[in-house]
C-alpha cells in the first residue's frame, strides 16, 4: 500500500473528525471528509472534503471513487448510506455493528444476550403502561434513535405524570433512574482479533451532557479491570474494528452497568491527546488503517473540561497556564449547549 496516495475517507465533519483527520496526518495518511454541514470543524485539517447530504448518490460515487477505505466519525451516519458505500468499499467499523448500536433497544438487548448488565428498561410500544410499578419511578424516557448530548430524552418522577404524558409517534424505550456512585468509560481499540484499551475515564454529566472527565478514575484497580473486559466482551462479540466507547454507571454496590456503547472515538477520551503516549484517535485510525495499535500508556493525571455554548469566549481571552491545552473547534456557529471546545489540565 502506498501511503502517500492511501486516502482514509471520514463521514462527519466535527471535532471529532478534526483530531481523526490530525492523527492520520502525523501517520501520512490522506484524509477525505464526507460531512452534510457547512459548519464542520474537520474541513479545515482534511486533504479533501465534500458537503452534501449523506443521501446523495452521485457524491458518495465520487467519494467511494476517491478513497481506500472509509470511517466515521459519528454513528448518526444514515445507515442505508454506510450499507451503500460497503457494498462497494469497506467500511471501519462495518455497518452492520451500526446497525445495532444506533438503536437503543437492539443496543440494551445485544448486551444483556451476551450476559451484560443494563439499566431495567422497557420498549415502550411492547410494555402495558399501566402496570408499569410505582417503585420503577423515577424514570427517563429516551428515544430508540438519533440521541446524542441528552436529546430526545425525558424525565420522569412519578407514574402518574408518564401517564399523562401523550407520546409523539416515536419509538422509544423507558429506563429506570439509576442513583448511581459515579460513571466511567472505557475507550478501547481492536483490529484483527487484538485489542488495547486505556484504563478507565471518570466521567461527570451535568444536564445529561459530559461535563469534565479524570484520569485515573477514583475507583479500585479490581473495577478498572471489570470494566475493561466487559468492553472487551463487547468489541470481540462485535469483530469490531476501530476505537469504540464503553460507558459505565458504577452503583452503590460498585456493580458495573453498561449505560451506552458509542461506535467510535468519545469525547471522555479527548484528554488521551495530553496525558497518554497514544491518542484514541490515532489508535482508531491505526486500527481501521491496517497499522499496528499501540498499547495505551498514561504518563500523566489528567482533567479535560468541556466548553460549551458562549462559554467558548470566555476561553478565547483566557491566559491558558503552562500544563494547560485549550482546544477550540472553530465552529462558527455558538449555540446554547453546542460543544464548542476543551480545555485539559495535565498534573
Ligand atoms: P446520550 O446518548 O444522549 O449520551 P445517555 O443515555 O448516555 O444518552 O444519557 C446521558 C447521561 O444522562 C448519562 O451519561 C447519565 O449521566 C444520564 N443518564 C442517562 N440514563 C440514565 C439512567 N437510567 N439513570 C441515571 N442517569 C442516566
Ligand atoms: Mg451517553
Amino acid at each position: 500500500m502506498n501511503k502517500k496516495t492511501f486516502t482514509l475517507g471520514i463521514f462527519g465533519g466535527g471535532q471529532l473528525g478534526k483530531f481523526l483527520v490530525q492523527s492520520a496526518k502525523k501517520l501520512n495518511i490522506r484524509t477525505f471528509v464526507f460531512t452534510d454541514s457547512v459548519d464542520s470543524p474537520a474541513i479545515y485539517y482534511c486533504d479533501d472534503f465534500i458537503i452534501s447530504s449523506y443521501e446523495n448518490k452521485k457524491k458518495l460515487d465520487f467519494f467511494i471513487k476517491n478513497i481506500d477505505l472509509a470511517t466515521f466519525e459519528f454513528e448518526n451516519i444514515p445507515f442505508k448510506t454506510l450499507d451503500y458505500v460497503e457494498k462497494k468499499i469497506n467500511v471501519s467499523p462495518k455497518p452492520t455493528i451500526i446497525k445495532i448500536l444506533q438503536d437503543r433497544l437492539k443496543e440494551k438487548t445485544f448486551l444483556n444476550s451476551i450476559g451484560i448488565k443494563t439499566t431495567e428498561f422497557y420498549y415502550l410500544k411492547k410494555v402495558d403502561k399501566k402496570k408499569l410499578s410505582n417503585n420503577f419511578f423515577p424514570a427517563l424516557v429516551k428515544t430508540i434513535r438519533l440521541g446524542y448530548d441528552g436529546k430526545g430524552q425525558v424525565f420522569f418522577k412519578n407514574k402518574n405524570d408518564f401517564l399523562k404524558y401523550s407520546f409523539k409517534n416515536k419509538e422509544y424505550i423507558i429506563e429506570k433512574l439509576i442513583n448511581f456512585k459515579k460513571e466511567i468509560s472505557v475507550v478501547i481499540s481492536r483490529y484483527k482479533e487484538k485489542s488495547v484499551s486505556f484504563d478507565a475515564f471518570e466521567n461527570l454529566h451535568k444536564h445529561q451532557i459530559l461535563q469534565k472527565s479524570h484520569v485515573p478514575a477514583n475507583i479500585s484497580p479490581k473495577l478498572n479491570i471489570q470494566a475493561k473486559e466487559i468492553a472487551k466482551k463487547i468489541a470481540d462479540k462485535l469483530n469490531y474494528t476501530g476505537t469504540m466507547c464503553v460507558e459505565f454507571f458504577v452503583t452503590k454496590k460498585n456493580e458495573l452497568l453498561v449505560n451506552e456503547i458509542a461506535p467510535r472515538v468519545h469525547n471522555s477520551g479527548h484528554l488521551t491527546m495530553n496525558a497518554h503516549n497514544v491518542s484514541q484517535f490515532e489508535n482508531h485510525i491505526r486500527a481501521v488503517c491496517n497499522l499496528k495499535l499501540k498499547k495505551p500508556k498514561r504518563i500523566h493525571k489528567a482533567i479535560m473540561y468541556n466548553i460549551l455554548g458562549n462559554d467558548i469566549k470566555k476561553y478565547r481571552s483566557k491566559e491558558i497556564a503552562m500544563k494547560e491545552f485549550f482546544y477550540d473547534y472553530g465552529k462558527k456557529e455558538i449555540k446554547n449547549k453546542r460543544k464548542m471546545g476543551h480545555l485539559t489540565k495535565i498534573f
